[in-house]
């Protein structure tokens, strides 16, 4: 996998700053697994589709991620740095987890786009697992049995973090959204790319085609010269 180039960056940006959520993780998805039929994607795991994004970000922005969490409790904003280390090993979520006999398949874009506009968590959660589940009559089975075996097979795909707050003691485990994060980068890099272009063709006359051919280093060289 290679790093996203200034033309891709720009090109992602303006494809995904309109689109929902979810079609904002399938377009870097796509970006970050070019081998995989664009049809398919929002049929993969999630984790597979997390772990990726994952992948394309640390070639792209380098393995340090800043992060900050405010504390539930007291408020605090707490900083840290997350690492490679800390996170599951990558691996390819299996077909299927076979709970009390029945099979279930690991969820996907698409599952989750089929419950977005649900409101209430628990019908949320209820609906994904039935429609992830191989037989229709899951009921008899508890849902949390489901959902941890579904965790073990594709712990990429819902990622939490746990913390302890430094000031109030609390702890807990909060969400990561790779998409989310990854989008956000992607979203500050091109606005900072267009305010160089805009400086570079107002200064020379270069269109935005020859400025995003300029390596980073003569980009920001010339920068320097423009805006000092
Ligand atoms: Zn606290």
């Amino acid at each position: 996998m290679l790093p996203l180039n200034s033309a891709q960056l720009l090109a992602l940006w303006e494809h995904g700053a309109a689109r929902h959520p979810l079609d904002r993780a399938l377009l870097l998805f796509a970006q970050a697994a070019p081998q995989l039929p664009a049809e398919s994607l929002a049929d993969r795991p999630l984790g597979e589709c997390h772990a990726a994004l994952m992948r394309l970000r640390w070639r792209s922005f380098g393995s340090r991620m800043p992060l900050w969490l405010d504390c539930p409790a007291c408020g605090e904003r707490m900083e840290f740095e997350l690492l490679p280390e800390q996170l599951p090993p990558m691996q390819p979520p299996p077909e299927f987890v076979e709970v009390a006999g029945q099979r279930f398949r690991c969820p996907t874009s698409r599952d989750l786009a089929g419950i977005a506009n649900l409101t209430d968590r628990e019908s949320a959660a209820q609906q994904l697992l039935l429609g992830c589940a191989e037989d229709a009559c899951v009921s008899d089975i508890r849902r949390e049995l489901v959902e941890a075996a579904l965790e073990d097979a594709d712990p990429w795909a819902d990622l939490s973090l746990a913390f302890q707050c430094p000031t109030c003691g609390q702890g807990g485990e909060a969400c990561f959204d790779v998409a989310g994060y990854l989008w956000e980068e992607v979203d500050v890099s091109a606005r900072q790319l267009l305010n160089e272009i805009h400086l570079l063709a107002q200064a020379y006359g270069w269109s935005e085609p020859q400025i995003l051919a300029l390596s980073a280093m003569r980009r920001s060289a010339y920068l320097t010269r423009v805006a000092p």
